[in-house]
């Protein structure tokens, strides 16, 4: 794959033609006909992040915030940027950047955001602008097929899943070629009357230079006559934030809660509205201040970073209430699961590899000292894991097995098991796979953990929506939210089966062993240590 792949894929996902005027997204280091093998992602660009990518191999860094905002007036060591840009070069990198066009995209990070709350019914904020242009030009009938064919080559004709769209009317063309002109049609000094048909397209802002140049070339006439001309309209489904609302209002504290727990923030705070009960709820990753007045009339609470004093106090007078999360922190989330979710599939069927950079620290510490056992427990140990869990029986019940995936923060592995439990129904086993994930988090010293699973009783059952009145089951449930308890943060996600594909793998592969004695695979072949290896070859 080379970098102008990437950026097609990239703008398939996240078009540029959705950032914000004045923002600087794309390739701003490097050559759009380099080869990419292997993408670093990162929220954005700083010294370590680049000697990760130096140390991992990394040919290319997909940033959120782009390095190069403000004009550099000069390439010297003296500046921090000008210095990181100096180290791209001479190490041969490529940087690219996808911010305010990511932030808008239909499934792009504030998307992301509000999904992950459990907002119904999304509409963007702000909706973005559709950065078209239309394009109406004159055509002689028999020279239509050739003239769109290129013009939609060149990248015009595409609103939203539509490609090719176009109108033709019929009409008269008027002209009176001057004596040194050559028409194609006509004489010189005769007045002309001659069939043509007005054909229109749209073509975005980026492509504009594009499609004028493919249309002179393929247009039959000496001097074609077109119009080119900006549309002020929108695209529906993009857009700056989102709105939506929870099943059922709730307390304001309730979702700073569920905020807190989701994109796993080291602080939180909140202004009270005028209800007590919120059900419109708005978000924005990144900073949102534009938009206070524009959430104000539309929503309860807006959910939304870099908020000060006098924010909350026009908030406050407005009836809204604010919650404001740590800008970084919530963005790095949103990047994560899109990165890992959308783009890394697409690199991969590329034959491109697509890791998460190790290097991302809040820039803003809380205030809160961590506790003398937490500095204890964590020695050595990440503050937070991702547990993938997985419990599956040949028969139901049946010969069973669990599988469970250790993860950091950054989806690096760092302990599995996979492992043989004798006769269990499914949802035994699903229980024991949490149980035996737990015990291994409690044993790491972690303090927060992240449980994703596949099986929705166990989930729902775990956050108390379902009652656990299976008594086989109940003991289980009692011993892992004990557990549960004992973490300073416990989460448990539903995921589809597929997302869960690193546990169902090792499932499968404790049941295959069992069913096939002669095969030397052992019936537990947990444990096995990956620290230091790059655990981002998981499947996801
Ligand atoms: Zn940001």
């Amino acid at each position: 794959m080379l970098v102008s792949d990437l950026i097609n894929l990239l703008d398939r996902l996240a078009p540029l033609s959705l950032a914000q005027p004045g923002d600087n997204c794309g390739l701003l280091v490097g050559s759009s006909s380099a080869p990419v093998e292997y993408i670093l992602v990162a929220l954005e660009l700083t010294q370590a992040v680049l000697a990760e990518a130096e140390e991992r191999g990394c040919d290319t860094i997909l940033t959120h915030h782009p390095l190069l905002y403000a004009p550099l007036r000069s390439l010297t060591e003296s500046d921090p940027r000008e210095q990181l840009v100096r180290r791209l070069i001479r190490g041969d990198k490529n940087l690219l950047a996808w911010h305010t066009n990511l932030d808008a995209a239909p499934k792009g990070l504030a998307a992301l955001c509000a999904e992950a709350l459990g907002l119904r019914n999304l509409v963007p904020l702000e909706r973005a602008a559709a950065g078209w242009y239309k394009l109406v030009v004159f055509i002689p009938p028999d020279a239509v097929p050739g003239v769109s064919a290129a013009v939609f080559a060149a990248g015009a004709g595409r609103i939203g899943d539509y490609r090719e769209c176009a109108y033709a009317l019929q009409g008269t063309g008027w002209f009176t070629p001057e004596p040194q002109a050559h028409p194609t049609v006509g004489s010189a000094s005769v007045p002309e009357r001659t069939p043509e048909v007005r054909w229109e397209t749209v073509v975005p802002r980026a492509r504009v230079g594009t499609v004028i140049t493919a249309l002179v070339e393929a247009h039959p006439y000496e001097e074609p006559a077109f119009d080119i001309y900006p549309v002020e309209d929108v695209i529906p489904r993009a857009g700056l934030g989102r709105i939506g609302e929870l099943p059922e209002p709730q307390e304001v504290t309730a979702l700073v809660h569920t905020v807190v727990e989701r994109f796993g923030l080291t602080e939180c705070r909140w202004v009270a509205g005028a209800k007590t009960r919120v059900q419109r709820v708005a978000v924005l990753p990144g900073s949102g201040r534009s938009l206070l007045a524009a959430a104000a009339g539309l929503a309860d609470v807006l959910i939304t970073g870099d908020l000060g004093y006098h924010d909350g106090e026009a908030a406050a007078a407005s009836g809204l209430a604010l919650i404001t999360v740590p800008h970084g922190e919530v963005e790095w989330w949103a990047l994560r699961q899109w990165a890992v979710d959308q783009l890394r599939p697409l690199v991969a069927e590329q034959g491109s590899t697509l890791v998460l950079s190790a290097s991302y620290r809040p820039l803003w510490q809380g205030s809160s000292l961590p506790s003398p056992d937490r500095a204890k427990a964590g020695k050595g140990a990440p503050a937070r894991v991702r547990l993938r869990v997985d419990g599956g029986s040949r028969g139901n019940p049946g010969p069973s097995a669990i599988g469970v995936v250790l993860e950091d923060a950054e989806g690096k592995v760092l302990d599995t098991l996979s492992q043989a439990i004798g006769v269990a129904t499914n949802n035994v086993a699903e229980y024991r796979a949490l149980l035996a994930g737990l015990r291994m988090a409690q044993a790491a010293g972690v303090q927060e953990v992240d449980v994703m699973a596949d099986s929705e009783l166990l989930v729902k059952q775990m956050r108390g929506e379902y009652q656990v009145k299976n008594a086989g089951l109940r003991p289980l449930y009692e011993e892992a939210a004990a557990l549960a308890r004992g973490f300073r943060r416990f989460c448990i996600e539903h995921v589809s089966r597929e997302k869960n594909a690193a546990a169902d793998e090792l499932v499968n592969a404790a049941l295959d062993s069992i069913s096939n004695p002669g095969s030397d695979r052992p019936a537990i072949t947990g444990l096995e240590k990956t620290f230091g290896s790059d655990g981002d070859t998981f499947a996801t």
